[in-house]
């Protein structure tokens, strides 16, 4: 029997998680993609969480979990010639990528199509969605009332800032892309991968009617990107206590409330199994940065 499952995806907690259900035979996987952090870069349009989703289910991500492995740097290297800011690493593989997703988004191409051709020409069999065709963009506020575009808080300013709320600029007049809600809706099974949850989900919910039919499936499943109470890369342990969340798993369940029926901890965190604000927590091994972890965690998600 094929089950049906859509995961709900950021970047490369997502993407690791998509690569374990991939490689389920009896899985048939949609995976709806975050775009709040697309953003130009030398006039190319840059869709980091659809980029590594895409180069992780291929198995070609680069060592940190984003870009190529084995990329080379020759026109980032070269671009310093015409003293632009090149500290943004974008390599020649990788590069290609942009291109050609920048000259059929600039021919009027959907986001969704361009997305569609990508997977096919990296011979991929699941099918990946970004959120919404429309330009929607993650807004990081910090103290003192400074409002950063995703890429200045995370990059440019290696996330230390304390955020004191989020905002995803477009997403009220957003609609899903084609499939969207459908794919939600024909599901057997819905889950948030550990992504995230205020930078890289949130910006999926902010669109009405995919919070909507994700809040009126019978089975949503999120699995925490937190191991031990902490991020395993990034900031979200400190973004979810810095939005007033708390902590721990009880952070995770108070960013998914009214969404979710069950989450998945990591073993070490299995002090917290048992039900929390109606929520049930289960405790599994979610550190799946290689691929055979994380296809036993797929298996075991779909055996709940
Ligand atoms: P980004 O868009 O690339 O920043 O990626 P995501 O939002 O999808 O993922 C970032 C989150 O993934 C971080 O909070 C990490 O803790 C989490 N993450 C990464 N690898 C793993 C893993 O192997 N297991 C779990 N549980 N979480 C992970
Ligand atoms: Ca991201």
């Amino acid at each position: 029997m094929i089950t049906r499952i859509v995961e709900i995806s950021g970047g490369v907690g997502g993407a690791r998680l998509a690569r374990g259900f991939s490689a389920l035979r009896e899985v048939d996987l949609t995976v709806i993609v975050n775009v709040g952090d697309d953003a130009p870069i030398h006039g190319l349009q840059v869709s980091p969480d659809l980029d590594t989703v895409i180069y992780t289910l291929a198995g070609l991500e680069g060592p940190q979990g984003w870009g190529r492995a084995d990329d080379s740097f020759v026109a980032n290297t070269e671009l310093s010639r015409f003293g632009v800011d090149n500290t943004f690493r974008l390599g020649d593989l990788d590069l290609a990528l942009k291109i050609y997703r920048t000259s059929r988004l600039g021919a009027g191409d959907p986001l969704s199509e361009v997305t569609e051709a990508i997977r096919m020409s990296f011979g991929l069999d699941v099918k990946v969605l970004p959120a919404s065709n429309d330009t929607i963009r993650t807004v990081v506020n910090i103290e003192g009332g400074r409002q950063l575009t995703f890429r200045e808080y995370f990059v440019d300013r290696g996330h230390q800032d304390h955020v004191s709320g989020v905002d995803f600029d477009g997403a009220a007049t957003a609609n899903p892309a084609p499939g969207v809600v459908e794919s939600i809706d024909e599901a057997d099974l819905v889950v948030i991968g550990p992504s995230n949850p205020p930078l890289s989900v949130w910006p999926i919910f902010a669109i009405r009617d995919v919070a909507e039919a994700v809040r009126r499936h019978p089975r949503v499943v999120a699995v925490s990107p937190l191991i031990g109470g902490r991020a395993l890369k990034g900031p979200a342990d400190v973004v979810l206590s810095d939005l007033g969340l708390g902590a721990g798993t009880e952070s995770v369940i108070a960013a998914y409330r009214g969404m979710i029926e069950t989450l998945v901890v990591d073993t070490t965190d299995r002090a917290d199994v048992g039900e929390i604000d109606g929520v049930r927590v289960i405790a599994l091994d979610t550190r799946i940065v290689d691929a055979e972890p994380a296809s036993a965690l797929a298996r075991a998600i779909l055996a709940l």
